[in-house]
């Protein structure tokens, strides 16, 4: 094991490559489907297959989903794209190459800010996005000796987004992947399923002394299928690396892969192994070139994304950043707390009941706010009523909102006066009630008199009683002590 002094005078230093498939409905070059689940070798047409004579096309709406990730970074653009063949022999690779984007990428630079649980903030730098195509599938199947290969995924599109060396701890590289994934979620352009591999990451990990100007050798960690693994991966590559060189061992340059089981990694093969590609400019494309009206068409189509409506959340609706960090998490549930604020002014009440019994009726129930049976109208009408005093907010989400959710049709008024459930909050009505509890209890109300102060809580037990629940505990309790201290 290595001393906590060892490895506090290391720095670990990340940077990710992300991969995520494009939501697009047909294929990168070619117009084959890209369902997902599909028989093997269902969706595979000659271009996909590469098959001699066939020619690429280019997917207007990858370009445009690649774009727009671009712009939610803050990228450069690059308005003349060429693409290029990356060469290599792999089973799932029918063609022989892989169309992708070499020196030139669609979108140059960037930043991804992220927000860290010490409250902190900072902008994550990116090297590029660029645009590829994705792969075909092999298949081990148990106790099969041959491998099997399912084409259906090769040439579907995927942008690939690539940081530079400049996340410094597993926490980061966390926050990093959660904000991608909202991203792409927010802009529509991916569905952002780690498991299902539409997002996919590699990691590049060195340590080098704190304080160093020079970065240490990397090895690039392959196969982590979750974030909580990318996790697991950097921090066991910390400590392999740094007990590597506290025994005066070199680090080598290589590819590793990661083990979920065991939470380790082994080596797969090193830089040396590493192939040529003998990147070309891809001969049977022409380039694709982006216009200024076309960049501004994608502009004006561009969605909220969680920062701003995290920024208005904070700024318009004066919420504390833990509540506009919950409410922007699904841009579903963002938009439709937004629309719950243009139906009231009571947002932080807006906010709490968004996080406490909306949300847990759709953990509960599984369902998704867009199929939430409560309309924000309704709701904001009910906000409304707690802060007029004519509900408890107790009442209101113990017997009001169960029925606000088993009744579409129903009004929160209405439920509160057909259930008897509107708060006595008028002082002169509560004023005889208060005033008979005195009454049938002289003693009491003697030894209050003489000092004994915490009887307060018994008389206000005897109006609640008497007013079936329904006083307004405010109000009740001014009142009382008036009277008490006549
Ligand atoms: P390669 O040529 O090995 O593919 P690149 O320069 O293309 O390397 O970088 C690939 C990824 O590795 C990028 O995300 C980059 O930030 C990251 N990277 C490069 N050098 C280091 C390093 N010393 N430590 C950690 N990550 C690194
Ligand atoms: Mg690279």
């Amino acid at each position: 094991m290595l001393s906590e002094e060892k490895k506090n005078k290391y720095q670990v230093v990340i940077g990710l490559e992300v991969h995520a498939q494009l939501l697009t409905v047909s294929k990168m070059f070619a117009a084959d489907s890209t369902e997902f689940g599909n028989l093997p070798n269902t969706l595979i047409s000659t271009i996909t297959l590469g098959h001699p004579g066939t020619l690429p096309k280019v997917n207007k709406k990858a370009i445009e989903y690649a774009v727009k990730m671009g712009l939610a970074c803050h990228s450069e653009i690059t308005r003349y794209n060429i693409f290029s063949r990356k060469n290599y022999f792999y089973p799932d690779l029918p063609k022989g190459y892989q169309i992708t984007q070499d020196k030139g990428p669609i979108c140059v630079g960037g930043i991804v800010p992220i927000r860290l649980s010490d409250g902190s903030a900072k902008d994550i730098q990116l090297n590029r996005i660029h645009l590829e195509e994705d792969a075909g599938k092999s298949i081990h199947l148990e106790g099969e000796a041959d491998t099997l290969v399912d084409f259906n995924r090769a040439g579907t599109p995927l942008i690939e987004i690539v940081t530079e060396p400049a996340i410094y701890s597993s926490e980061e590289a966390y926050a990093f992947l959660s904000e991608i994934k909202k991203l792409v979620k927010y802009l529509d352009i991916c569905d952002g399923n780690m498991e299902e591999g539409s997002l996919r990451c590699d990691a590049n990990i060195s340590v080098m002394l704190k304080g160093a100007k020079e970065l240490g050798k990397k090895v690039e960690v392959k196969n982590m299928n979750s974030f909580r693994n990318v996790v697991r991966a950097i921090e066991h590559e910390f400590e392999r690396m740094v007990t590597l060189l506290e025994n005066g061992k070199e680090i080598i340059s290589e590819t590793r892969t990661f083990d979920a089981d065991t939470g380790t990694t082994a080596g797969m093969r090193t830089k040396e192994e590493l192939n040529d590609y003998r990147y070309f400019p891809e001969p049977d494309l022409s380039p694709v070139l982006i216009s200024e009206e076309w960049l501004h068409s994608i502009q004006v189509d561009m969605p909220a994304l969680p920062r701003d409506l995290y920024k208005k959340f904070v700024e318009e609706y004066g919420l504390p950043d833990y509540d506009a960090a919950f409410l922007t998490e699904s841009k579903e549930l963002a938009l439709w707390f937004d629309e719950l604020c243009q139906e009231t002014s009571l947002y932080k009440a807006a906010s709490n009941w968004t996080m406490g019994p909306v949300k847990s009726y759709l953990n509960e129930t599984a369902i998704h706010i867009q199929g939430f049976p409560v309309s924000t109208q309704s709701l904001a009408e009910l906000l409304e009523l707690i802060e007029e005093g004519k509900v408890s907010s107790s009442v209101a989400s113990q017997k009001i909102f169960p029925e606000l959710i088993k009744n579409k049709e129903a009004k929160p008024l209405q439920v509160a006066q057909q259930l008897n459930l509107i708060q006595e909050s008028d002082a002169n009505s509560l004023q005889p009630i208060i005033e008979e509890v005195l009454n049938e209890n002289p003693k009491k109300v003697a030894e209050f008199k003489s000092g004994k102060k915490g009887l307060t809580g018994f008389f206000m037990g005897q109006v609640m009683r008497k007013s079936n629940g329904k006083a307004d505990p405010k109000v009740a309790t001014k009142l009382l002590t008036e009277l008490l201290n006549k």
